[in-house]
């Protein structure tokens, strides 16, 4: 694609890259075929072809985006399908960070769009003023029905708490056996106030694997939800924040791995390396901290799967969340993991098409985000299965909004079949029969 930016344009380092990403498209439209708001919409502004051109002539011009090209930047899911399809290697998600950037700095929102998103930024960045905020909200749920539209729809989103567990605490959870290896786990922000099961589940199972975890002191939220709002100093304040916390792991008792139980996270901080790649004094640490950063499932599989037989046969269906199968290639491995740890797996049609989760997206367009929900579930009930598993929070809330199945996250899956605690979502087991092969004492 020819570009028309001026010299002086190109001295700034950020638009230097977004040209060079421009110049890789050849306007193939590939990638509209896999592209769900395009699937959804069929506009080709809402395609991925589309918003690269929109991108390109809102940079080379400079100023404030018109409201058409922040409203069809805006219903991009950073699902990253397009990323996977492209032939050409167009490097669309740095691209549409760029954009949302851009748009934030220059363009004025309606105040009651600036509002919203700067709570979102705000609130779920802070895992106690969401604990708050989220308490509230349960608090007047009966009241939701008479709640004007957009905020009706985000009464009925926002989850139930949960109580604090120790795992959500800064601490150090010892291996069991001999020390195999050190890592830090990603506190998060919304997970530990909403779902701490994952982290202790995860916590637990490493522990049993040999692997001791460490959750440091001051690494919480890494500042994914701001970044995706285009809300750098925030997202960069965060980001920081969390490095400085890892790095004094590292280079005090040592990390072997930087550990990410929600995928969404984890394709933010993959890309620390690339966000302060001109930032003299954090492109180092951020690099160091990228390097080690890895999804739990790939960890797992470094220290071998160590299956106790104890979880049964059950069925799962498995949802490969787009940060894990498009943002960091992560697309087999879970579900070889869940079949060696005895789970009969399967996935659904168009298994690479987003839930509509995506951050805060269900929170800023519900329309768009409520039908590809209804979608994406549609697909996973058409298989007969005990459960469904994701490796990404959002799109397990997204999910089991919509349906009756228990939804839980694969590391949930895997903890129990090595010998940990039977996921909550699951419910208690049946009783055995007398008489049936399970009651205890039945001879086979
Ligand atoms: S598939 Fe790649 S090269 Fe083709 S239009 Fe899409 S982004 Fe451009
Ligand atoms: S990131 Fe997803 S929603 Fe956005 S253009 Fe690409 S495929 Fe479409």
């Amino acid at each position: 694609m020819q570009t028309r930016f001026t010299t002086s344009q190109l001295q700034d380092p950020d638009i230097a890259t977004s040209e060079a990403i421009l110049r890789k498209c050849v306007h193939c439209g590939f990638c509209t075929a896999t592209c769900p708001t395009y699937d959804l919409l069929g506009d080709e502004l809402d395609s991925p072809r589309g918003r690269i051109y929109q991108i390109q002539n809102m940079l080379e011009d400079g100023s404030a985006p018109t409201p058409e090209t922040v409203k069809h930047v805006d219903r991009c899911l950073s699902c990253l399908s397009c990323v996977t399809t492209c032939p050409s290697g167009v490097d669309y998600m740095h691209l549409i960070d760029h954009a949302r950037a851009h748009i934030e700095q220059t363009y004025e929102r309606p105040w009651p769009d600036r509002i919203l998103r700067d709570l979102l930024s705000f609130i779920m960045t802070r895992p106690k003023i969401f604990r708050v905020v989220s308490r509230a909200v349960t608090i007047l749920s009966p009241l939701a029905r008479f709640a004007p539209g957009r905020l009706k729809g985000m009464m009925g989103i926002v989850p139930r708490l949960t109580p604090v567990r120790q795992t959500d605490r800064p601490g150090v959870f010892p291996a069991q056996g001999p020390r195999r290896l050190r890592v830090a786990i990603l506190a998060g922000c919304v997970q530990p106030a909403i779902s701490p099961e994952i982290n202790a589940a995860a916590i637990a199972l490493l522990n049993r694997h040999g692997v001791e975890v460490v959750v440091a002191e001051g690494g919480g939220c890494c500042g994914a939800l701001p970044h995706h709002l285009g809300k750098t100093a925030r997202s960069h304040a965060l980001a920081k924040a969390a490095i400085t916390a890892w790095i004094r792991e590292i280079d005090g008792a040592g990390l072997d791995a930087i550990v990410v139980t929600t995928s969404g996270c984890g394709t933010t901080l993959k890309d620390y390396g690339f966000i302060f790649r001109n930032d003299p004094e954090w492109a180092d640490r951020a690099a160091r901290v990228a390097a080690l950063s890895r999804d739990i499932t790939e960890l797992i599989a470094d220290v071998g799967l160590r299956p106790s037989g104890m979880s049964g046969s059950l069925a799962v269906t498995y949802h490969s969340a787009c940060s894990l199968q498009h943002g960091q290639r992560i697309k087999s491995l879970p579900r070889a993991l869940l079949e060696q740890a005895g789970f009969t797996v399967r996935e659904p049609t168009n298994s690479h098409l987003c839930c509509g989760s995506a951050g805060t997206y269900n929170l800023l367009q519900p329309e768009i985000a409520s039908q590809l929900g209804d979608r994406k579930v549609k697909t996973l009930e058409a298989i007969p299965s005990d459960v469904i598993a994701a490796g990404n929070l959002g799109c397990i809330r997204q999910i089991a909004t919509r349906t009756r199945k228990p939804v839980v996250h694969t590391v949930e899956l895997l903890n129990w079949a090595t010998g940990g605690e039977r996921p909550m979502s699951l419910g208690t087991p049946p009783v055995p029969l007398p008489g049936s092969p399970e009651f205890p004492g039945a001879v086979s």
